[in-house]
Protein backbone atom coordinates (compact mmCIF):
# COMPACT_ATOMS: atom_id res chain seq x y z
CA UNK A 1 0.00 0.00 0.00
CA UNK A 2 1.08 3.30 -0.91
CA UNK A 3 0.42 6.14 0.91
CA UNK A 4 0.55 10.54 -0.55
CA UNK A 5 1.78 12.51 2.42
CA UNK A 6 2.32 16.38 2.26
CA UNK A 7 5.40 16.60 -0.58
CA UNK A 8 6.43 20.01 0.44
CA UNK A 9 6.46 19.27 4.57
CA UNK A 10 8.10 15.52 3.24
CA UNK A 11 10.56 17.66 1.31
CA UNK A 12 11.34 20.04 4.51
CA UNK A 13 12.10 16.77 6.67
CA UNK A 14 13.91 14.79 4.14
CA UNK A 15 16.35 17.41 2.77
CA UNK A 16 19.55 17.76 3.46
CA UNK A 17 20.27 19.90 6.71
CA UNK A 18 23.82 21.40 7.11
CA UNK A 19 23.70 21.98 10.55
CA UNK A 20 22.29 18.74 11.46
CA UNK A 21 25.19 17.22 9.45
CA UNK A 22 27.70 19.01 10.80
CA UNK A 23 26.02 18.09 14.57
CA UNK A 24 26.35 14.81 14.08
CA UNK A 25 29.89 14.81 12.50
CA UNK A 26 30.64 16.06 15.89
CA UNK A 27 29.12 13.89 18.04
CA UNK A 28 30.92 10.81 16.04
CA UNK A 29 34.32 13.30 16.45
CA UNK A 30 33.54 13.18 20.25
CA UNK A 31 33.58 9.48 20.77
CA UNK A 32 36.76 9.39 18.94
CA UNK A 33 38.70 12.19 20.71
CA UNK A 34 36.54 12.89 23.65
CA UNK A 35 33.71 15.52 23.76
CA UNK A 36 36.08 18.16 25.04
CA UNK A 37 38.42 18.12 21.50
CA UNK A 38 35.27 18.96 19.18
CA UNK A 39 35.42 22.72 19.34
CA UNK A 40 31.47 22.61 17.93
CA UNK A 41 30.54 26.44 17.00
CA UNK A 42 27.92 24.95 14.97
CA UNK A 43 24.80 25.55 17.15
CA UNK A 44 22.82 28.40 18.44
CA UNK A 45 22.11 26.92 21.78
CA UNK A 46 22.65 28.91 24.70
CA UNK A 47 25.58 27.92 26.34
CA UNK A 48 24.41 30.26 29.93
CA UNK A 49 22.50 29.03 32.11
CA UNK A 50 19.18 30.58 32.58
CA UNK A 51 19.29 33.45 35.51
CA UNK A 52 18.39 31.75 39.18
CA UNK A 53 15.74 33.96 39.24
CA UNK A 54 14.19 31.63 36.20
CA UNK A 55 14.80 28.15 38.80
CA UNK A 56 13.25 30.30 41.78
CA UNK A 57 10.68 31.10 40.29
CA UNK A 58 9.62 27.38 38.94
CA UNK A 59 10.72 26.54 42.52
CA UNK A 60 8.10 29.42 43.98
CA UNK A 61 5.01 28.45 41.74
CA UNK A 62 5.20 24.27 42.26
CA UNK A 63 5.72 25.36 45.97
CA UNK A 64 2.60 27.94 46.45
CA UNK A 65 -0.03 26.55 43.52
CA UNK A 66 -2.03 24.00 42.82
CA UNK A 67 -0.51 21.62 39.93
CA UNK A 68 -4.01 22.70 37.97
CA UNK A 69 -3.09 26.34 38.45
CA UNK A 70 0.28 26.07 36.58
CA UNK A 71 -0.64 22.62 34.34
CA UNK A 72 -4.16 23.62 33.14
CA UNK A 73 -5.16 25.40 29.56
CA UNK A 74 -4.65 29.29 29.59
CA UNK A 75 -6.93 31.36 27.44
CA UNK A 76 -5.83 30.80 23.90
CA UNK A 77 -3.91 33.69 23.57
CA UNK A 78 -2.02 33.60 26.79
CA UNK A 79 -2.89 34.45 30.70
CA UNK A 80 -4.70 38.01 30.78
CA UNK A 81 -1.71 38.83 33.84
CA UNK A 82 0.94 37.71 31.67
CA UNK A 83 0.10 39.83 28.84
CA UNK A 84 -0.50 42.86 30.71
CA UNK A 85 2.84 42.41 33.02
CA UNK A 86 4.95 42.41 29.01
CA UNK A 87 2.77 44.92 27.68
CA UNK A 88 3.49 47.37 30.88
CA UNK A 89 6.98 46.51 30.53
CA UNK A 90 7.10 47.43 26.64
CA UNK A 91 5.13 50.73 27.12
CA UNK A 92 8.01 51.54 30.38
CA UNK A 93 10.79 50.95 28.08
CA UNK A 94 9.44 51.83 24.34
CA UNK A 95 7.33 54.51 25.09
CA UNK A 96 4.55 52.27 23.79
CA UNK A 97 0.61 52.17 24.35
CA UNK A 98 0.18 48.02 24.58
CA UNK A 99 -2.65 46.48 26.25
CA UNK A 100 -2.85 42.90 26.92
CA UNK A 101 -5.29 42.55 23.87
CA UNK A 102 -2.26 43.57 21.50
CA UNK A 103 -0.12 40.52 22.68
CA UNK A 104 -0.54 37.18 21.96
CA UNK A 105 1.48 34.54 23.82
CA UNK A 106 3.13 31.83 21.82
CA UNK A 107 5.57 28.74 21.84
CA UNK A 108 8.65 30.64 20.94
CA UNK A 109 9.37 33.34 18.03
CA UNK A 110 9.37 30.58 15.16
CA UNK A 111 5.88 29.93 16.36
CA UNK A 112 5.23 33.50 16.00
CA UNK A 113 6.83 33.74 13.07
CA UNK A 114 4.44 31.08 11.08
CA UNK A 115 1.55 32.59 12.93
CA UNK A 116 2.24 36.12 11.92
CA UNK A 117 2.90 34.77 8.27
CA UNK A 118 -0.18 32.70 8.08
CA UNK A 119 -2.05 36.14 8.82
CA UNK A 120 -0.92 38.18 6.21
CA UNK A 121 -0.36 35.66 3.40
CA UNK A 122 -3.46 36.33 1.96
CA UNK A 123 -2.49 34.70 -1.98
CA UNK A 124 -0.51 32.51 -3.21
CA UNK A 125 1.17 35.08 -5.11
CA UNK A 126 2.05 37.32 -1.69
CA UNK A 127 5.65 38.01 -1.50
CA UNK A 128 7.78 37.86 2.13
CA UNK A 129 10.81 39.99 1.76
CA UNK A 130 13.72 38.84 3.34
CA UNK A 131 17.41 40.60 3.82
CA UNK A 132 20.07 38.47 3.23
CA UNK A 133 22.04 37.56 5.05
CA UNK A 134 18.92 35.15 7.08
CA UNK A 135 17.62 32.58 9.59
CA UNK A 136 16.97 29.83 6.83
CA UNK A 137 14.36 28.50 8.52
CA UNK A 138 12.71 31.71 7.00
CA UNK A 139 11.95 29.53 3.74
CA UNK A 140 10.50 26.63 5.26
CA UNK A 141 8.11 29.27 7.33
CA UNK A 142 7.38 31.45 4.74
CA UNK A 143 6.46 28.53 2.25
CA UNK A 144 4.90 26.34 4.60
CA UNK A 145 2.37 29.00 5.00
CA UNK A 146 1.65 29.65 1.08
CA UNK A 147 3.80 32.40 0.00
CA UNK A 148 6.73 33.44 -1.62
CA UNK A 149 10.23 34.58 -0.35
CA UNK A 150 11.87 37.73 -2.11
CA UNK A 151 15.71 37.87 -1.18
CA UNK A 152 17.11 41.00 -1.18
CA UNK A 153 20.92 41.76 -1.40
CA UNK A 154 22.07 43.97 1.67
CA UNK A 155 25.23 46.52 2.09
CA UNK A 156 28.70 45.40 2.73
CA UNK A 157 28.09 46.26 6.33
CA UNK A 158 25.45 43.32 6.04
CA UNK A 159 22.63 45.62 6.46
CA UNK A 160 19.38 47.14 4.96
CA UNK A 161 20.19 47.98 1.31
CA UNK A 162 17.27 50.81 0.63
CA UNK A 163 17.31 50.50 -2.78
CA UNK A 164 17.69 46.92 -3.26
CA UNK A 165 15.03 46.71 -0.87
CA UNK A 166 12.77 49.15 -3.07
CA UNK A 167 13.35 47.42 -6.00
CA UNK A 168 12.18 43.68 -4.20
CA UNK A 169 8.70 44.97 -3.53
CA UNK A 170 6.09 44.62 -5.39
CA UNK A 171 2.40 44.97 -5.79
CA UNK A 172 2.04 40.85 -4.04
CA UNK A 173 4.85 42.13 -1.24
CA UNK A 174 2.60 42.10 2.36
CA UNK A 175 5.58 41.94 4.32
CA UNK A 176 9.44 42.54 5.08
CA UNK A 177 11.05 40.55 7.70
CA UNK A 178 13.80 42.27 9.49
CA UNK A 179 15.75 40.87 12.00
CA UNK A 180 18.37 42.33 14.03
CA UNK A 181 20.15 41.85 15.93
CA UNK A 182 20.98 39.25 13.30
CA UNK A 183 21.21 35.68 12.70
CA UNK A 184 23.50 34.75 11.45
CA UNK A 185 25.83 37.92 11.49
CA UNK A 186 25.27 39.40 14.37
CA UNK A 187 25.15 42.81 12.82
CA UNK A 188 23.48 45.66 14.29
CA UNK A 189 21.15 47.53 11.59
CA UNK A 190 21.67 51.39 12.64
CA UNK A 191 18.44 53.10 13.25
CA UNK A 192 18.92 55.53 10.70
CA UNK A 193 18.94 52.40 8.16
CA UNK A 194 15.78 51.44 9.62
CA UNK A 195 14.49 54.87 9.64
CA UNK A 196 15.33 55.06 5.84
CA UNK A 197 13.73 51.74 5.01
CA UNK A 198 10.97 52.72 6.60
CA UNK A 199 10.59 56.12 4.89
CA UNK A 200 10.63 54.07 1.09
CA UNK A 201 8.08 51.14 2.97
CA UNK A 202 5.59 53.96 3.78
CA UNK A 203 5.56 55.34 -0.08
CA UNK A 204 5.48 52.23 -1.36
CA UNK A 205 2.42 51.31 0.44
CA UNK A 206 0.66 54.51 -0.74
CA UNK A 207 1.97 53.60 -4.02
CA UNK A 208 0.24 50.36 -3.97
CA UNK A 209 -2.47 51.32 -2.16
CA UNK A 210 -2.22 48.76 0.73
CA UNK A 211 0.13 48.66 3.85
CA UNK A 212 3.43 46.46 3.53
CA UNK A 213 4.41 45.18 7.05
CA UNK A 214 7.66 44.73 8.33
CA UNK A 215 8.32 41.83 10.71
CA UNK A 216 10.39 42.68 13.43
CA UNK A 217 11.92 38.84 14.35
CA UNK A 218 13.65 39.98 17.81
CA UNK A 219 14.65 36.81 19.91
CA UNK A 220 18.41 38.65 20.00
CA UNK A 221 17.17 42.11 21.27
CA UNK A 222 18.57 42.48 24.74
CA UNK A 223 21.89 40.64 23.10
CA UNK A 224 24.01 43.91 22.60
CA UNK A 225 27.42 44.20 23.21
CA UNK A 226 27.98 47.79 22.11
CA UNK A 227 26.30 51.37 22.74
CA UNK A 228 24.56 50.81 19.64
CA UNK A 229 20.71 51.14 19.77
CA UNK A 230 18.39 48.30 18.62
CA UNK A 231 15.31 50.64 17.03
CA UNK A 232 12.21 49.61 18.53
CA UNK A 233 10.57 49.48 15.00
CA UNK A 234 7.00 49.98 16.20
CA UNK A 235 7.59 53.41 17.70
CA UNK A 236 9.36 54.47 13.78
CA UNK A 237 6.87 52.25 11.30
CA UNK A 238 3.35 51.46 13.46
CA UNK A 239 2.69 48.49 10.44
CA UNK A 240 5.00 46.52 12.43
CA UNK A 241 4.14 42.89 13.93
CA UNK A 242 7.06 41.94 16.64
CA UNK A 243 7.65 38.49 16.88
CA UNK A 244 9.72 37.95 20.63
CA UNK A 245 10.92 34.94 22.30
CA UNK A 246 13.15 34.46 25.71
CA UNK A 247 14.69 31.30 23.80
CA UNK A 248 18.01 33.24 24.01
CA UNK A 249 17.91 36.22 26.56
CA UNK A 250 17.20 34.00 29.40
CA UNK A 251 18.47 31.03 27.66
CA UNK A 252 14.98 29.37 27.67
CA UNK A 253 15.17 28.18 24.36
CA UNK A 254 13.80 24.40 25.06
CA UNK A 255 10.52 26.07 26.89
CA UNK A 256 9.09 27.38 24.16
CA UNK A 257 7.58 31.01 25.31
CA UNK A 258 6.93 34.18 23.15
CA UNK A 259 4.74 36.36 22.11
CA UNK A 260 3.22 38.38 19.03
CA UNK A 261 2.77 42.68 19.68
CA UNK A 262 1.18 44.44 17.61
CA UNK A 263 -0.28 48.28 18.05
CA UNK A 264 -3.35 49.55 17.76
CA UNK A 265 -2.24 51.76 15.44
CA UNK A 266 -1.42 49.31 12.95
CA UNK A 267 -3.41 49.93 10.07
CA UNK A 268 -6.04 46.51 9.93
CA UNK A 269 -5.59 46.05 13.51
CA UNK A 270 -8.83 45.15 13.54
CA UNK A 271 -8.61 42.37 11.22
CA UNK A 272 -5.22 41.07 12.21
CA UNK A 273 -5.79 40.40 15.79
CA UNK A 274 -8.77 38.26 14.96
CA UNK A 275 -6.29 36.39 12.10
CA UNK A 276 -3.66 36.09 14.68
CA UNK A 277 -5.87 34.20 17.26
CA UNK A 278 -7.05 31.78 14.37
CA UNK A 279 -4.09 31.42 12.60
CA UNK A 280 -2.85 30.44 16.39
CA UNK A 281 -6.06 27.95 16.89
CA UNK A 282 -5.18 26.87 13.28
CA UNK A 283 -1.71 25.99 13.73
CA UNK A 284 -2.28 24.67 16.95
CA UNK A 285 -0.22 27.12 19.09
CA UNK A 286 -3.22 28.17 21.27
CA UNK A 287 -2.52 28.61 25.47
CA UNK A 288 1.66 28.57 24.91
CA UNK A 289 3.26 26.72 28.13
CA UNK A 290 1.22 27.48 31.03
CA UNK A 291 4.11 27.12 33.59
CA UNK A 292 6.20 29.40 31.65
CA UNK A 293 3.68 32.12 30.55
CA UNK A 294 3.61 32.68 34.87
CA UNK A 295 7.48 32.32 35.25
CA UNK A 296 8.35 35.15 32.11
CA UNK A 297 5.81 37.05 33.94
CA UNK A 298 7.67 37.35 37.15
CA UNK A 299 10.97 37.61 35.36
CA UNK A 300 10.03 39.84 32.47
CA UNK A 301 12.21 42.85 34.23
CA UNK A 302 14.65 40.15 34.52
CA UNK A 303 18.42 41.16 32.31
CA UNK A 304 19.67 39.01 30.42
CA UNK A 305 23.60 37.93 31.37
CA UNK A 306 25.67 38.61 28.99
CA UNK A 307 29.24 38.41 30.66
CA UNK A 308 30.59 35.14 29.18
CA UNK A 309 29.18 35.91 25.70
CA UNK A 310 31.02 39.06 25.36
CA UNK A 311 34.39 37.91 26.97
CA UNK A 312 33.83 34.60 23.92
CA UNK A 313 33.39 37.62 21.38
CA UNK A 314 36.26 39.97 22.29
CA UNK A 315 38.81 36.95 22.36
CA UNK A 316 37.59 35.88 18.58
CA UNK A 317 37.14 39.04 17.13
CA UNK A 318 40.57 40.92 18.61
CA UNK A 319 42.28 37.32 17.71
CA UNK A 320 40.54 36.80 14.19
CA UNK A 321 41.17 40.78 12.74
CA UNK A 322 44.39 40.06 13.97
CA UNK A 323 45.26 36.79 11.99
CA UNK A 324 43.83 38.97 9.02
CA UNK A 325 39.86 37.66 8.68
CA UNK A 326 37.26 39.72 7.62
CA UNK A 327 34.40 39.79 10.24
CA UNK A 328 31.05 41.28 10.42
CA UNK A 329 30.71 43.85 13.52
CA UNK A 330 29.97 41.45 15.85
CA UNK A 331 27.53 43.80 17.87
CA UNK A 332 24.94 41.42 19.39
CA UNK A 333 23.20 37.98 19.23
CA UNK A 334 25.99 35.41 19.76
CA UNK A 335 26.76 35.15 16.41
CA UNK A 336 30.53 35.71 14.50
CA UNK A 337 30.24 36.30 10.71
CA UNK A 338 33.65 35.73 9.30
CA UNK A 339 34.30 35.84 5.40
CA UNK A 340 36.67 32.83 3.91
CA UNK A 341 39.88 33.84 3.14
CA UNK A 342 39.57 33.37 -0.47
CA UNK A 343 35.35 33.43 -0.35
CA UNK A 344 34.83 29.91 -0.24
CA UNK A 345 33.32 29.49 2.95
CA UNK A 346 32.18 25.76 2.03
CA UNK A 347 35.74 24.50 1.17
CA UNK A 348 37.16 26.93 4.25
CA UNK A 349 34.66 24.68 6.87
CA UNK A 350 35.91 21.80 5.35
CA UNK A 351 39.36 22.02 6.42
CA UNK A 352 38.18 23.37 9.29
CA UNK A 353 36.48 19.91 9.96
CA UNK A 354 40.06 18.06 9.54
CA UNK A 355 40.88 20.15 13.17
CA UNK A 356 37.37 19.20 14.69
CA UNK A 357 36.52 22.59 14.15
CA UNK A 358 32.50 22.84 13.25
CA UNK A 359 31.55 26.22 11.56
CA UNK A 360 28.68 26.70 9.31
CA UNK A 361 28.95 27.46 6.20
CA UNK A 362 26.68 30.51 5.08
CA UNK A 363 25.55 29.10 1.36
CA UNK A 364 21.94 28.60 3.50
CA UNK A 365 22.08 32.01 4.51
CA UNK A 366 22.26 33.87 1.95
CA UNK A 367 26.34 34.32 1.98
CA UNK A 368 28.44 31.77 0.48
CA UNK A 369 31.58 33.31 0.70
CA UNK A 370 30.48 33.76 4.73
CA UNK A 371 30.39 31.40 7.91
CA UNK A 372 28.74 31.31 11.08
CA UNK A 373 30.34 30.85 14.34
CA UNK A 374 28.31 30.24 17.23
CA UNK A 375 30.13 31.75 20.49
CA UNK A 376 27.62 30.60 22.91
CA UNK A 377 30.19 28.02 24.49
CA UNK A 378 32.49 27.65 27.31
CA UNK A 379 35.73 29.92 27.11
CA UNK A 380 38.26 26.77 27.12
CA UNK A 381 36.74 26.31 23.30
CA UNK A 382 36.95 29.78 22.44
CA UNK A 383 40.66 29.76 23.50
CA UNK A 384 41.60 26.42 21.85
CA UNK A 385 40.03 27.39 18.34
CA UNK A 386 42.13 30.34 17.98
CA UNK A 387 45.46 28.35 16.81
CA UNK A 388 43.30 26.43 14.63
CA UNK A 389 42.38 29.74 13.07
CA UNK A 390 45.72 31.29 12.76
CA UNK A 391 46.93 28.11 11.25
CA UNK A 392 44.69 28.28 8.67
CA UNK A 393 44.98 31.37 7.51
CA UNK A 394 48.76 30.62 7.42
CA UNK A 395 47.69 28.24 4.65
CA UNK A 396 45.92 30.67 2.55
CA UNK A 397 48.81 32.95 2.39
N1 LIG B 1 14.40 33.86 14.55
C1 LIG B 1 15.73 33.81 14.57
C2 LIG B 1 16.49 34.86 13.85
C3 LIG B 1 16.40 32.78 15.24
O1 LIG B 1 17.73 32.74 15.24
C4 LIG B 1 15.64 31.79 15.90
C5 LIG B 1 16.28 30.67 16.58
O2 LIG B 1 17.46 30.42 16.50
C6 LIG B 1 14.24 31.90 15.85
C7 LIG B 1 13.65 32.94 15.17
C8 LIG B 1 13.36 30.89 16.53
O3 LIG B 1 13.41 31.11 17.90
P1 LIG B 1 12.59 30.24 18.96
O4 LIG B 1 13.55 29.23 19.49
O5 LIG B 1 12.18 31.20 20.01
O6 LIG B 1 11.46 29.63 18.24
Amino acid sequence: MSIKVNDQVYQFGVEPSVIREIFAFGLERAQVVGPENVLDFSLGNPSVPAPKIVQDTVKAIIDNQQPKDYHSYTPGPGAPATRKAIADNLNKRFGMNYGPEDLYMTCGAAASLNIVLKTLIAEPTDEIAVIIPFFPEYTAFIHAQGGKQVLVEPTEELTIDVDNLRAAITPNTKAVIFNTPNNPSGVIYPEANIKAACEMLKEKSEEYGHPIFIIADEPYRELVYTDEKVAYIPTIYPNTIVCYSWSKSLSLAGERIGYIAISKEAEGYDVIMPAINGAGRALGYVCAPSLFQQVVRECVDCEADLTQYKINRDLLYNALVEYGYNVAKPSGAFYMYIEAPDKDAEAFCKKAMEHDMLLVPGTGFGTPSYMRLSYCVEQAKVEKCLPVFKKLMEEYK
